[in-house]
């Protein structure tokens, strides 16, 4: 059986998880990558065609398997200066290299590992030392002497203005002494995941005791126990251990067998509490309270934004969020509504200039500008403000006249048993308003609908696709601000 660095990887995050992927594969038949997953995988591909810039002249070895160690071993051996994706096979280790650059003087190599991130990340699975420990230990084995170790990461303070500057977009990390410190524990784990790897049993499944945000997709085959909505579910349990270890110790995993529930506090007790009446639990005065506050007229208002590991637009970074759209429902006090919508759909160098002055026609500053979780819209108006500073005024009053309607969810002023100690919109708005729905729309989630702006804003997309993905970017945020009218609007009603 061949391992690879990924599988290393997998690994040290759970070996457990690993050992199914190995032996029962049809278990990950349905975890399908989704596109928020492609994307990352393309933007790493991305990161490290970019990052070859910055070693002129290297040779590529882009054939697969063993003929790309063959060919790698080829090249090797006539001294080739640079080597991208250098490819070695040993003791049934796998792994291609990003960048091998032989060094004529000290008779070795550096090895570098190009990363689509901001910084070197230490904790696994994402263990920057622990990758490169594991490249550096399979090159060794095949007899080579690697005498420096580096990781490439994208430099989080470069704003793109014109031309993309390569030593400037990149960062060149030598991490040489940790990974040498490393390089041990890393033998020892590759010798243990390798006899692991050969058990006819993959043994317990250490998950029963986190939170359902740490579980991977299979956590029901291995906890059939468990029920879909239990214990695990409980907001923020994993800052209650001593409570939650002691009913998983006792095999305690419904929420309605708890038999300490004075035990719990605040969010956590209202989330019982409706478990166990199968009511909503509602702070009817609090909720009054909130809403009471807001002026007039409501803007409900979402934006879209696109991310991405290489700057494409002048004024953005790395992973910067650029908004593209947005979508407003504008409440009168009369309960009388109309929307507006803006969609940059051909990129000028200065992006979201039109945006930003559809933005002054469309919203009044003085009423209540509503969204959920506000945090993601305030810093892309703060980000606009940064950009325009002539509209700083503008985009700070809209700030500071914010509310997060998500807040009557996440502060327990609603909480209903089928939210399942949820605040995301997507798990309120079937409960309270089932009759609006993002089923069928082609666009239903927010990483979705950046994938797509990419491909409608991409020159070589036909004029009918580009003309069909706009009609579901439009479709799709407007549904998120009617989705927030439609909550308000059952929550006034319910006062
Ligand atoms: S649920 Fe957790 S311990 Fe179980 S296999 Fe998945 S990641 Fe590993």
């Amino acid at each position: 059986m061949q391992i690879t660095k990924t599988d290393y990887l997998e690994y040290t995050f759970c070996k457990k998880n690993l050992w199914l992927k190995k032996h029962k594969p049809a278990l990950f038949d349905d975890a399908k990558l989704s596109d928020f997953e492609k994307k990352i995988i393309e933007e790493g591909n991305l990161a490290d065609e970019e990052a070859r810039h910055l070693f002129k002249g290297g040779t590529l070895v882009d054939s697969q398997g063993d003929e790309a160690v063959l060919d790698t071993k080829k090249y090797i051996s006539c001294k080739t200066p640079v080597i991208f994706q250098a490819t070695f096979l040993q003791n049934n280790f796998f792994i291609r290299a990003d960048i091998l650059v032989y060094d004529n003087t000290r008779n070795g190599f550096e090895l570098y590992e190009v990363k689509a991130s901001n910084e070197i990340k230490r904790i696994a699975p994402h263990n920057y030392i622990n990758d490169l420990a594991f490249q550096k230990s399979v090159i060794e084995l095949s007899g080579l002497n690697i005498i420096k170790t580096g990781v490439i990461h994208l430099n989080k303070d470069y704003k793109k203005r014109g031309k993309l500057e390569y030593d400037k977009l990149f960062v060149i990390a030598d991490i040489s002494d940790e990974v040498e410190l490393a390089q041990n524990e890393v033998k020892r784990q590759m010798e243990d995941m390798k006899k692991y790897l050969t058990d006819e049993e993959e043994g317990g499944c250490e998950c029963l005791y986190r939170g359902r945000n740490n579980h991977c997709t299979t956590f029901s085959y291995s906890n059939p126990e468990v029920p879909d909505y239990s214990v695990h579910d409980i907001n923020r349990i994993g800052a209650s251990k001593k409570l939650f270890y002691d009913w998983i110790d006792k095999r305690i995993f419904k929420i309605e067998d708890i038999p300490n529930p004075e035990k719990l506090k605040g969010i956590k007790k209202l989330q019982y509490d409706s478990v166990i009446s199968g009511k909503p639990i509602i702070d009817k005065a609090a909720i009054k309270e909130e809403l009471d506050s807001l002026k007039f007229p409501l803007q409900f208002f979402d934006y879209e934004g696109f991310t991405g590991a290489i700057p494409m637009f002048d004024g953005f970074g790395a992973y910067e969020q650029v908004p593209f759209q947005y979508s407003l429902h504008i409440m009168q006090e009369d309960g009388s509504l109309e929307h507006r919508e803006f969609l940059i759909t051909e990129p000028k160098t200065d992006l979201t200039k039109p945006l930003i002055e559809r933005m002054k026609k469309d919203i009044n500053p003085k009423g209540t500008v509503i969204a959920w979780y506000v945090t993601y819209e305030s810093q892309r108006n703060k980000k606009l403000a940064e950009l325009h500073p002539n509209d700083a005024d503008f985009l700070k009053q809209i700030n500071d006249n914010m509310f997060d309607l998500m807040t009557i969810f996440s502060n327990g002023y609603y909480m209903d048993p089928a939210f399942k100690g949820s605040s995301s919109i997507k798990k309120i708005l079937p409960v309270l308003v089932p009759e609006l729905t993002y089923k069928n729309l082609n666009i239903s989630k927010g990483d979705q609908a950046s994938e797509r702006w990419q491909k409608m804003i991409y020159s070589e997309t036909s004029d009918e696709e580009k003309e069909a993905i706009k009609r579901d970017l439009l479709q799709y945020c407007k549904l998120d601000t009617l989705a927030m009218v439609k909550i308000y609007q059952f929550l006034k009603n319910m006062l």
